[in-house]
């Protein structure tokens, strides 16, 4: 059947940056036929960059093209529900950048489709396919920390208004729960639900310290799982002066150290040290060579619809705690 026939629809960083220099590296795999973005400059120099492929400013149109088999959805998070749903309609398998939609009942809907579709629907959660965290769960099943029973998470670092995020107005003028703390912390969850099971309860404070970067910025979450771990999960967006991105997670026989989405430590009391580096952890390869197995050999993907709706539910639900209403996992 040869490579997967791809549409990509909206045409911005991660299309660009994340999502393009793996397709490169995956020609075999993957074979960009048709780009759509909404402006046309964009559409035009990405259907240039892709090797004068055609575009259009309308993803419909795409989605009408019977050579796409497949669409790589990589729009502003509110458009997910309904340009989902139209690929659906028009039979396409899916791969959708996350979060998977703006709020938890269009992703209630989404995931519901999974059920009875024939095509492959993916959420693009590439923390999922992360070398790093998916070697941190490996060590966890070996049991080289005895039981694992507490996870904390701090994120602090400082979003600047030139970041180039922070540069997309969709962003700031966010038609979706959560602003920064989902968009980006919606990664930290899928790992969190990864290595230490559901949610099963938790409580969130919330705070917007720079209401230039959306409605809010900061969050302390304090939650247990199905799997008896507790934790806090830390995520401080307007942080002035200090960086960190360090996941501890606790056992009772060690302590592994998840460091700068790069380095992964494992400590035991009385041993040295062990030290292993992961330069390349993005995930973004493994995601589509997931992607592609599933669409060409019929098998499911890790990150399923349900996963991704899952991961949204307890994110909006920490921030639906902080407004007084408990989590539901
Ligand atoms: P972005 O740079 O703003 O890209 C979105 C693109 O969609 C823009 O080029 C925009 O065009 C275009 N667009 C908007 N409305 C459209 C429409 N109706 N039809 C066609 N095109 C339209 O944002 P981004 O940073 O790439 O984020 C996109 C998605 O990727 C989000 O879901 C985000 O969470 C996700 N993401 C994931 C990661 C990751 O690590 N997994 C990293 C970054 C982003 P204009 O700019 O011309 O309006």
């Amino acid at each position: 059947l040869g490579p997967i026939k791809l549409g990509i629809i909206g045409c911005g960083i991660a299309a660009r940056d994340l999502h393009f220099p793996v397709l490169q590296s995956l020609k075999d795999k993957f074979k960009i036929v048709m780009v759509c973005n909404h402006t046309e400059q964009k559409a035009r120099e990405f259907a240039e960059m892709a090797g004068g492929v055609p575009w259009t400013l309308d993803y419909k149109e795409l989605l009408k093209n019977p050579e796409v088999e497949a669409v790589d959805i990589t729009l502003p998070i509110h458009m997910n529900y309904e340009t989902v749903k139209n690929a659906v309609r028009f039979k396409k398998h899916v791969i959708v950048e996350k979060p998977l939609a703006a709020n938890i009942e269009e992703a209630k809907k989404l995931a519901s489709i999974e059920k009875h579709y024939k095509g492959v629907l993916m959420v693009a959660e590439n923390y999922r396919y992360s070398p790093l965290y998916l070697k941190a769960g490996e060590m966890i099943k070996e049991g080289l920390i005895g039981e694992l029973y507490g996870a904390f998470w701090d994120i602090f670092r400082r979003m600047d208004p030139d970041n180039k995020y922070a540069k997309t107005r969709w962003r700031i003028e966010h038609q979706y729960e959560g602003g920064f703390i989902t968009d980006a912390g919606i990664h930290n969850i899928a790992v969190l639900r990864t290595l230490c099971g559901d949610f099963s309860t938790g409580i969130a404070a919330i705070e917007s310290i720079n209401p230039g970067i959306g409605k809010m910025d900061s969050m302390s979450f304090l939650f247990a799982t199905s799997h008896m771990v507790k934790g806090v999960l830390n995520i401080y967006y307007s942080v002035d002066g200090y960086r960190e991105d360090k996941l501890l997670l606790i056992g009772t026989e060690g302590t592994i150290i998840v460091e700068d989405g790069s380095r992964i430590t494992l400590k035991k009391e009385g041993d040295q040290d062990t030290v292993a580096d992961f330069p390349e952890s993005g995930g973004y390869l493994e995601e589509f060579e997931d992607f592609y197995k599933a669409v060409r050999g019929g098998g499911k993907v890790l990150s399923t619809f349900h996963e991704a709706y899952m991961d949204l539910t307890v994110m909006l639900g920490a921030i639906h705690s902080a407004e007084g209403k408990p989590v539901k996992a």
